[in-house]
């Protein structure tokens, strides 16, 4: 297929792509690794008539270590991420959770900001997100604003992003003693998860002190498993099964070629399981 005509920019600094939205409104959009867009444009999906490229802007492509958190340019390809010492030593969710991403070529292309900016709730990294807690940085002709994770995804494919907006960096937590895990179900290495499961699990004196669960692909947007990390806020770790299994409690999955409603359920609960578990064990 292929995508309708459209203009073609390049925004030199970030204050330029905000000047480019602003100049052609709802009509524009960003383009960064195009591994999301430029599909959905071949398939008509969408239709912009201007396409406003950030890929020049190598200063947003960084991890950066800020003392109490890490910052990540939202140009920072998966591939980076995959690799980067910083990321590894206090933040390795993100650092394993990209490298699942699709496959090499997805890898090296796709950014991390593309990926939220998309809102998609099958994506791996936004369930990440969700479940650290992290906070987005957000640029438009209003000014700058910081997101939370949590009330950044409205939608399918709906963020709180304005049409003048610019995603610039990410706010990871450093992980310390707190134990991670990401189980992703698809049915080959390079799919989309069918049901993805995060986990990052705080311990207190034999007890689970706390347990923030993110799931992917359980409903419109990336979503929290509240009811989960309800149950196993203060339990034992030899009762980890029986408080994931509401894991699925407020979601709602979709059925598809991939998988039933039903059974998304059902890996949801399993998949919580296995990452909080593993969590405990990191
Ligand atoms: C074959 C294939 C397999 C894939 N498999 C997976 C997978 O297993 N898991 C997974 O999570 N993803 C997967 N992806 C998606 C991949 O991770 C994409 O790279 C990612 O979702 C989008 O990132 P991008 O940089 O390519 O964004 P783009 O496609 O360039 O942009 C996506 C959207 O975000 C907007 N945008 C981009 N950057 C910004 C910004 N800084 N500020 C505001 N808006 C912005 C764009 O305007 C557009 O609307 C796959 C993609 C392909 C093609």
């Amino acid at each position: 297929m292929i995508p309708l005509a459209f203009d073609y920019e390049v925004a030199e600094s970030v204050d330029h792509a905000i000047e480019l939205l602003g100049q052609h409104g709802d009509e524009a959009k960003l383009l960064a690794g195009g591994h999301s867009l430029l599909p959905i444009m071949k398939l008509r999906l969408a239709a912009p008539t201007v396409l406003v490229d950030l890929g020049r802007l190598g200063d947003l492509n960084y991890v950066r270590d800020e003392g109490d958190h890490l910052a990540i340019g939202a140009m920072t390809r998966h591939c980076d991420m995959e690799r980067d010492a910083t990321l590894g030593e206090h933040c390795g969710l993100i650092a394993y959770t990209a490298s699942l991403v699709g496959d090499p070529q997805v890898r090296h292309r796709g950014t991390i900001g593309g990926s939220i900016s998309h809102g998609d709730a099958a994506s791996d990294l936004p369930s990440a997100l969700l479940a650290l807690d992290a906070n987005f940085v957000v640029k438009g002709s209003g000014g700058e604003r910081t997101v939370a994770a949590g009330d950044f995804f409205e939608d399918y494919l709906q963020t709180i992003l304005a049409p003048d907006e610019v995603l610039t960096e990410i706010q990871v937590p450093k992980l310390g003693g707190a134990g991670w895990s990401y189980k992703k179900f698809n049915r080959r290495a390079q799919d989309w998860a069918v049901v993805g499961v995060a986990a990052v699990v705080e311990r207190s004196n034999g007890s689970i002190g706390s347990a923030r669960i993110g799931l992917t692909n359980m409903g419109s947007t990336p979503l929290r498993a509240t009811a989960a990390e309800t149950a196993l806020s203060g339990a034992d770790p030899s009762s980890v099964a029986e408080a994931t299994s509401s894991a699925d409690e407020g979601t709602s999955p979709s059925s598809d070629i991939a998988a039933s409603d039903e059974y998304r359920r059902h890996l949801a609960r399993v998949l919580s399981k296995r990452a909080v578990e593993e969590a405990l064990d990191r």
